[in-house]
């Protein structure tokens, strides 16, 4: 018989059977055959064998449970009913244990084969360690990007939009769809060129980084300022893939960044104006303080003709006062700035007031060869209102003493016109002018209008500040109309709330100053300072008084009961053992009728109510004024 045929066959068949033995030993897949009767390993590969730790005769005629492979028994039902039922079951993922106890994650695919007339179970198992902690490091990585407050875009390389974070959808109002895939929709308002566009994703490509500060556009057209960076995300074989646009919203962070800067040059522009203010002050102040000092050495001098020392004395005055004005100014921008500033309104007469100022600037005017003008009627037409009467003085008087100092030639003129609402206030000059540029600066603290003629004037650059704050308080404004070389008109308003009033207050100014009394009065002056009430002394000398000193409230008091009668006493305020007002409420709970004026130092408008409460008479302040205490006292005694 022929057994060509039979033997070539059965060499196909040994062949084909080596192919499956080889591929059934060498695949990295686990296989393992089962009866499915009692369960038993018929047949496993030697990937089995390393997968489960097991040598092949461990495995060979044991069962899965012997070997206590399933890290869950109900599981292993579950799965067999399921490969029962179906005849397969394809990647079921479950845990399995190794012999050596460690459990791991698996991809079982199994089917019922009919082997030898029996029913068999062969499985393959994937361990998928390694695949399931990659899986979750997309995960981890991806929810990271997904919940990251900047905003993310991924494109591919062909530009097509293949993610966009919540952020962004957040922050731009864009979704993936409705971008459709032009992400030049977002940059627009900066004017990309396509060319520039290609530049980046080249540079980019190269691995270099891209980061911009850049306005983006929403979707409903508005915009925002974003930190704007481009990377390239590249694969295994380092080619670039994707591009990763990301967007930081910054327009707080830009607005900080200005606010911080404005800040920093208001400090600086501050700091420069504090120092030239203090230049200025220590000059201003330095000024006077030197003549004072200077001249007054002269006065010592026995020898010193008559005729000098009325002239140093003239000036050691005008130097005071020079001086007092520059303290004054300081302290009440102090004030202001401590915002202590308040306003003390009371029944005032704005005759009365244009004629204070007029006669104040009157004799300087003169000096200065300027003519003062004021309409006539203005002073002598009584017109009451209800205001802040010190503050309206200090005003007008600051604006009539600016305008005589910057004027060289012509006239000042002073006024004001009642409207309905208001009154306004005017100061007109024939003088330097103020540049353009600086008309609304000199309503600033420490400013001073810069001159062409380099002239130097003098002043604190205080007096249009006080002025001002003065007015914002008392709900009026200031402003100034100028024209350089040719003069200034200053206005201002205050709110017009006119009064009917019959009969004028007494006026301690009518008293004439100089008159002594006929019979001796007796005063006590309670003093502590000893120049002070040397200077009292010396101002009353003439008067036919008798003074009698106390050095403390305490003493004041004692006097009171032991050496009556006293006439007048003139208290002051800041004294040892007890102060002033507390002397004050003593002698007068006694003493009722005894007049007692004050003598206070305080500059606060608040600190003289005090004295009045106290039950003080009246209050002259310092420096004291030798015509305005005679004119108190003679007040009070008459
Ligand atoms: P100062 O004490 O320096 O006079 P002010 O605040 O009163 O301070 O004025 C500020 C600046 O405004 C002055 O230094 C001056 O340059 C300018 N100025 C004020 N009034 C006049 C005016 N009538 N004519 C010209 N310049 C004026």
């Amino acid at each position: 018989m022929d057994i060509t045929e039979l033997k070539r066959a059965q060499a196909l068949a040994r062949e084909s059977d080596e192919r499956l033995r080889l591929a059934f030993n060498t695949t990295p897949d686990a296989i393992a055959i089962s009866r499915l009767s009692d369960g038993l390993y018929v047949d496993v590969n030697a990937s089995f064998e390393s997968l489960s730790g097991y040598g092949r005769d461990e495995i060979i005629n044991h069962t899965s449970t012997e070997l206590n492979i399933w890290e869950n028994v109900s599981e292993r039902n579950l799965f067999l009913q399921k490969v029962r039922e179906k005849g397969f079951v394809t990647n079921y993922e479950l845990n399995l244990r190794k012999k050596d106890g460690q459990i791991f994650p698996a991809l079982v695919s199994s089917a019922l084969v009919n082997l030898n007339s029996q029913e068999h179970l062969i499985s393959i198992t994937r361990d998928i360690s390694e695949f399931k902690k990659a899986q979750e490091q997309v995960r981890l990585l991806s929810s990271a990007i997904e919940q990251n407050p900047i905003a993310a875009l991924i494109t591919d390389v062909e530009g097509k939009i293949v993610f966009v974070n919540k952020c962004f959808t957040d922050l731009t109002g864009h979704n993936i769809s409705d971008l459709k895939n032009d992400v030049h929709v977002l940059f627009r308002p900066n004017n990309f060129s396509n060319s520039l566009m290609q530049q980046l994703l080249e540079k980019v490509g190269q691995k270099e980084k891209w980061s911009e500060e850049l306005m983006i556009e929403r979707k409903d057209g508005t915009q925002f300022w974003a930190s704007v960076s481009l990377s390239a995300i590249f694969n295994l074989q380092d080619v670039v893939s994707h591009y990763l646009i990301t967007l930081e919203d910054i327009t707080e962070k830009k607005k900080i960044l200005q606010d911080l800067v404005l800040a920093k040059e208001k400090a600086e522009e501050s700091d420069r104006l504090k120092t030239a203010f203090l230049h200025n002050i220590s000059h201003e102040i330095r000024t006077p303080m030197n003549a004072i000092m200077g001249f007054s050495e002269f006065l010592v001098d026995p020898e010193l003709p008559e005729q000098k020392r009325k002239q140093f004395v003239e000036i050691i005055l005008r130097s005071g006062n020079q001086l007092l004005s520059i303290i004054n100014d300081i302290i009440s921008i102090a004030i202001i700035e401590a915002g202590q500033e308040k306003l003390y309104e009371t029944d005032t007469n704005l005759a009365e007031i244009i004629r204070l100022v007029y006669n104040q600037y009157l004799s300087q005017a003169a000096n200065q060869h300027i003519e003062l003008r004021c309409d006539p009627l203005l002073c002598e037409n009584d017109y009451y209102i209800k205001t802040d009467k010190t503050k309206l003085m200090q005003i007008l008087s600051n604006l009539v003493g600016n305008a005589i100092k910057f004027t060289h030639q012509g006239y000042v003129e002073l006024g004001y016109h009642v409207e309905k609402e208001y009154i306004l206030f005017y100061v007109r000059d024939t003088g330097i002018g103020i540049p353009k540029e600086a008309q609304g600066e000199i309503f600033k603290r420490f400013r001073q209008a810069r001159r062409s003629d380099g002239k130097i004037y003098g002043g604190s650059g205080l007096g249009l500040a006080i002025s001002k704050a003065y007015l914002d308080l008392m709900g009026g404004r200031i402003w100034v109309e100028s024209e350089e070389g040719k003069g200034s008109n200053f206005y201002f308003t205050i709110p017009n709330r006119p009064l009917i009033i019959s009969q004028k207050d007494d006026d301690v100014s009518n008293i004439e100053p100089t008159l002594s009394f006929k019979s001796k009065k007796r005063i006590l002056v309670a003093e502590d300072e000893e120049s002070n009430f040397a200077l009292i002394e010396e101002y009353l000398s003439d008067l036919n008084v008798e003074i009698v000193r106390a050095e403390d409230g305490e003493e004041a008091i004692e006097i009171c009961e032991r050496q009556q009668p006293i006439d007048l006493i003139l208290m002051d305020i800041k004294m040892p053992r007890k102060d002033g007002l507390e002397a004050t409420m003593a002698i007068k709970k006694k003493h009722p009728t005894i007049p007692i004026i004050a003598q206070t130092a305080y500059a606060l408008e608040e600190d003289r109510t005090k004295i009045l409460q106290a039950g003080c008479d009246d209050y002259v302040s310092k420096p004291l004024s030798r015509e305005r205490l005679i004119q108190v006292i003679r007040f009070y005694l008459d």
